[in-house]
């Protein structure tokens, strides 16, 4: 393992970590980042050179959108040959969301780009920023003897845990241990040591380039479905001629209520080239839409398994391959299948695949 001479840049977009308090308002703003480096010191002690991107305008996360993803695939593609790895300060609230879109913007990539932020500003006393600052930094500088790098994925790290990021979920608003996998493995630990979890880490073609896309197509909509859900409401939701792609928030394994109504509205999209992709709202688990008759009667309407998909990475890659393709059936069957590491099917689920 090799960190010497490795380079890192280090984009900051904003995020609680390099916030600090508005004096009137008690609220919590974005602030630049020297009031970010006047507070870790210690970076001057990390075994790589550190370059900083710095966003003009550092932003809370809640204003993150499409066009900031293209922004940052376009810094990383920039310099993507100066630098063994790249390290995004973001806010948690869409951290989830960036991490997601970016794994498909970036294709093939071969180096770290590890997003993380804090529960609490870097200036305060029990800030966890400074611990998840360093040690993404630290990570996003190791390469093996060969010089590649040891996890060449779009990850989150945070609370000692380095995470796949499109497979990461928000999951405390409070805690410092505020994200986790649900679905996949931990790709490394940090501890008194990293523990890296090598068979669970993606290994890209290390002999081609990384392929940047900077479009998106944000016209998708998330819907949970709950019981009492009226048809009047979603008809006006399903009926926009914009509108591209569904994720469906079903019941348990892939379950929605009988409503002859609703699988008519739901056909009906899918015939008119609305991908409708099916998401569980349990935490963890998988979609199986063959179990009950529930979720069975949403196969037979064209509504696509999203298998064990986080909301945030089936929204973001809605977006990103309706932007690509114009093929609605190459759509649905990329839906169908891990492009980034996105999903897993299990031979057992394999009978949910497109007919
Ligand atoms: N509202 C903040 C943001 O997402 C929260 C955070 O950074 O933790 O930018």
């Amino acid at each position: 393992m090799s960190q010497k001479e490795n380079k890192v840049l280090l984009i900051y977009t904003g995020g609680t970590i390099g916030m600090g308090r508005n004096p009137f308002t008690g609220a919590l703003e974005p602030l630049d980042f020297n009031h970010l480096r006047d507070n870790v010191p210690e970076m001057k002690y990390i075994k790589a050179t550190i370059d900083i991107y710095q966003f003009e305008q550092p932003i809370d996360s809640s204003d993150i959108d499409p066009t900031t993803w293209a922004r940052l695939v376009k810094i990383i593609n920039e310099n993507y040959q100066t630098y063994a790895g790249f390290v995004i300060l973001h806010g948690t609230d869409t951290m989830a969301y960036t991490a997601s879109a970016l794994s498909f913007m970036l294709e093939n990539l071969t180096k770290p780009v590890i997003l993380t932020g804090s529960q609490l500003p870097i200036g305060q006393l029990r800030t966890d920023g400074k611990e998840n600052l360093v040690t993404s930094i630290e990570l996003a500088s190791l390469t093996d003897d060969r010089g590649r790098a040891l996890i060449p994925e779009v990850c989150i790290y945070f609370s000692g845990k380095v995470l796949r990021g499109n497979r990461a979920t928000k999951q405390n608003a409070d805690e410092f241990n505020a994200f986790d996998t649900f679905n996949y493995p931990h790709l490394c630990e940090a501890g008194v040591n990293f523990t890296f979890h090598s068979h669970h880490i993606l290994t890209p073609d290390f002999s081609k380039p990384m392929t940047p896309h900077f479009d998106l197509n944000p016209n998708i909509m998330v819907f949970s479905l709950f019981p009492g859900i009226q048809e009047n409401v979603v008809r006006q939701l399903i009926d926009a001629p914009e509108l591209k792609g569904i994720v469906l928030r079903s019941y348990g394994s892939g379950n929605a209520p009988q409503q002859p109504w609703l699988i008519r509205l739901l056909r009906e999209a899918t015939k008119r080239g609305v991908s409708v992709v099916n998401i569980s709202q349990c935490i963890s688990g998988r979609v199986e839409m063959g179990r009950y008759n529930t979720g069975y009667q949403l196969k037979d309407a064209g509504v696509i398994s999203g298998y064990d998909s986080t909301v945030e990475a089936a929204t973001t890659k809605l977006m990103y391959l309706y932007a690509k393709y114009d093929d609605i059936n190459m759509i649905r069957k990329l839906m169908n299948e891990s492009i980034a590491g996105e999903i897993s099917k299990t031979v057992e689920y394999l009978s949910e695949d497109l007919q």
